[in-house]
């Protein structure tokens, strides 16, 4: 069959679902992936068959898309910070939004004078730890999660970037320690049961639900323990990054006021959301 015949039937099976340009980027990243197809192929080849086989395998694609399965978990891959992380049902698919936070912390951190350490609150895929022990050579990175199937994929993923990330299980709402860090991040479950509605099926079937969501009456459950344990355990200077609802930033910046955190900086994401949070201790 020709290409160009399948990408048509792609749009007309999945256009409806999720329009026109996202279903392009759908059929051009997943004829990369299977096929290692650049995006421009239909350019310069507009007569290019594929085999049955290969058939097969985007047609499979195309059903798993149908039923609204996440793009990324049917090529089993998701693209962070210029880096391919292995992402399955067990873990948050990165968001660009994240990679705004870890920006955040690396253009902070990189002309640090001593080797800084680091840990990661509710680490999922790995991909915070994994993108900044990378960009930050001389970090030392850790990262905790309660859940570990998602230790499993994070740990898979260390091994992958070649990184030297210390993971280990955790329940953030009941943590003891001794060490102290420098920098402490995280983005926890946030997002509450009434928001929901303008939540995409991809989204609210086939991601965990313990990583995205928290009750409507306590909507700061994770934030509350985070912080109270970033008060105890940053060292004199040390700063809290967090990814935060884009609804309460006034909610959160009272938080840090009460846990005395300094110089407490909102940031909006590209979409203009009220999304990132820093504090630093005194
Ligand atoms: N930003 C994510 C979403 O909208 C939520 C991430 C989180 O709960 N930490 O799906």
């Amino acid at each position: 069959m020709l290409l160009k015949e399948i990408k048509n039937i792609f749009h007309t099976e999945l256009d409806v679902l999720y329009g026109k340009e996202e279903v392009s980027s759908f059929f051009y990243m997943l004829i990369e992936h299977y096929f290692n197809l650049e995006r421009f192929v239909l350019a310069i080849q507009p007569e290019l068959v594929i085999s049955k086989e290969q058939e097969t395998t985007i047609f499979k694609a195309l059903s798993e898309l149908k039923l609204e399965h996440p793009i990324q978990h049917i090529i089993g891959t998701s693209h962070f910070m210029e880096m391919d992380f292995m992402v399955n049902p067990h873990v948050l698919i990165p968001r660009p939004e994240t990679e705004e936070l870890v920006r955040w912390i690396i253009d902070d951190a990189k002309n640090a004078k001593k080797s800084l350490t680091i840990l990661d609150m509710g680490t999922g895929s790995g991909c915070i730890p994994i993108s900044l022990d990378t960009y930050l050579t001389d970090a030392k990175v850790s990262g905790l999660d309660i859940s570990l199937d998602a230790l499993e994929v994070a740990k898979e993923n260390n091994k992958r970037h070649g990184t030297q990330v210390i993971f280990f299980q955790a329940d953030m709402l009941n943590l003891k320690h001794e060490i102290k860090y420098d920098i402490i991040v995280s983005n926890p479950p946030y997002v509450r049961e009434l928001e929901k509605v303008d939540m995409r099926n991809n989204v609210i079937d086939h991601e965990p639900r313990i990583a995205l969501f928290v009750p409507d009456e306590d909507p700061l459950k994770f934030y509350r323990a985070i912080v109270s344990f970033a008060s105890k355990y940053l060292n004199e200077k040390g700063c809290l990054y967090l990814e935060i609802n884009q609804y309460l930033g006034t909610e959160m910046k009272l938080l840090l006021q009460e846990y005395e955190f300094q110089t407490i900086e909102l940031r909006k994401d590209m979409y203009g959301n009220d999304r990132m949070l820093k504090g630093s201790k005194k």
